[in-house]
């Protein structure tokens, strides 16, 4: 689209305000709000945002010590360009419309720590490999009939989930939730986010909500708004959903699937198929799968980046726990998906839905390339439950583990730049030191009474 089509839009539908903005390290959806006649009068210049939304963490506390953005550099701007391919109208708040902005230095490049950036980068690796990915985030949610007053009274403990039972694909029990669930996933739709398919998960108030899948950027694009808008549009309702891996210790974990296919540069054939093979599994496929699982260590703070990321590792709840792949089998890291030209896929089951959609995509595709690149073999594939594969590696097991793999990494500063990995770095070590200090419940039920 052009200004001159985003102007129009604005007129056709009365658009009064657009938010602008991009996603922060966290993958949260962060910028401001500014009139339709500014937007149309300064969208090509850019808009300026200071730069500590790339300073901070999730909590909005300074972190001071980051390469990029901190106090001896005093928190300057940094430049927000619409991408106006992404402009869409809000259908669920009167006269909004959104837009994704790329951020960009004050000397005009492309802000090399930005999470769209680094996805930019390794699709331009693709492409220049002669590929192109298509991708699906499929991200798993739970519902609360719970609003931000409420779950700061609670101190987030004895939430009333949307609806109470487990009831997995139980029609009738989605039908009572439609009201809230339908409406949001209708929303999306007309949002320009279009939704598969939806289900009853295995957990109270829990639903997957399948998206299309597209071209891996705009796949980004989606998984982040559709996180956004699903807080924007369920809050209207008085409800919260989390997007947490594990919001309890005894229920099981949102996932963060990821399916993806390489396609020609063109887009027309799939380079996962060849019919000549078993299972039409194309050796693409298999050197794209080997690399996936070879970097998936080095890669896991990308998949995983919170300290919570990892208590959804656990076995026997669909959830993988090793470095294996298989067969349309859900309890390996990556499950193949076959059948046709235009279905085969493979699904990373690793990410949970607290991912950053950006950087697991990139994380992604460049582990995927580079098992193409050094023609990687992958293991032979899991039958059976995985959760039995003595011989496999284990995922990392926390967060320390998988920060420490990722600082290692050499393919890492290859792939996502330097100045990346480096501010990555500092940004998940205070997230690892602020869980050191953190005193749980756990340890008072544990301790308190008995040490
Ligand atoms: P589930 O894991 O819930 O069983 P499915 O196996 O049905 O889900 O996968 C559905 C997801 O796969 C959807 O998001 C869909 O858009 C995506 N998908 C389908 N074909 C492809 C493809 N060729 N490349 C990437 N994603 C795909």
């Amino acid at each position: 689209m052009d200004i001159e089509a985003v102007g129009r839009v604005i007129e056709g539908h009365s658009v009064r305000t657009v938010k602008i903005g991009g996603a922060d390290l966290d993958g949260v959806y962060r910028g401001k709000r500014v009139s339709a006649e500014q937007f149309l009068a300064a969208a090509a210049g850019g808009f300026p945002q200071c730069d500590v939304v790339f300073g901070w963490d999730i909590q909005d506390e300074v972190i001071g010590s980051l390469p990029y953005s901190n106090w001896d550099i005093g928190f300057g701007d940094v430049i927000m360009r619409p991408d106006l391919d992404t402009f869409a109208v809000c259908p669920w708040e009167e006269g909004s419309a959104s837009v994704i902005c790329d951020f960009y230095t004050e000397h005009g490049e492309p802000l090399p720590i930005a999470p769209r950036s680094v996805l930019k980068r390794v699709l331009a690796q693709a492409e220049a490999a002669g590929f192109r990915a298509q991708m699906a985030a499929e991200l798993e949610v739970r519902f609360f009939r719970e609003d931000q007053e409420s779950l700061r009274e609670k101190g987030y403990h004895g939430l009333r989930p949307l609806s109470p039972g487990l009831n997995c694909y139980s029609i009738h029990h989605a039908s009572l939730d439609e009201p809230v669930i339908g409406y949001v996933c209708r929303m999306l739709n007309e949002y320009g986010i279009p939704v598969e398919a939806y289900n009853r998960e295995h957990g109270a108030g829990m639903y997957e909500i399948n998206l299309r899948y597209t071209d891996a950027l705009a796949a980004a694009d989606r998984a982040m708004l559709y996180k956004s808008a699903a807080k924007e549009i369920s809050g209207q309702m008085g409800v919260t959903p989390t997007f947490m891996a594990k919001y309890a210790d005894d229920v099981d974990g949102c996932g963060g699937h990821l399916h993806q296919s390489l396609w020609s540069a063109g887009g027309q054939e799939s380079v996962f198929w060849d019919a000549s093979r078993p299972h039409g599994m194309s050796e693409t496929l298999e050197r794209y799968a080997a690399g996936l699982l070879a970097t998936l260590p080095e890669f896991m703070l990308m998949y995983a980046p919170n300290v919570n990321s990892y208590k959804r590792y656990v076995r026997g709840t669909w959830a993988p726990t090793n470095l294996t792949w298989g067969l349309d089998n859900r309890t390996v890291a990556l499950r193949v998906i076959t059948g046709s030209p235009g279905a085969i896929r493979i699904e990373n089951r690793v990410p949970g839905a607290d991912l950053n959609p950006y950087l697991a995509f990139a994380a992604s595709v460049a582990g995927g390339l580079y098992g193409i690149e050094e023609r990687l073999a992958p293991p032979p594939m899991v039958k059976g439950s995985a959760y039995k594969a003595a011989d496999a590696d284990l995922l990392p097991q926390a967060l320390p583990e998988a920060l420490e793999r990722f600082r290692g990494s050499e393919l890492a500063r290859r792939c996502f730049g330097d100045e990346f990995v480096d501010q990555y770095v500092a940004f998940r070590e205070w997230e690892v030191e602020k869980a050191r200090r953190a005193v749980t419940d756990w340890e008072r039920r544990r301790y308190f009474e008995m040490v």
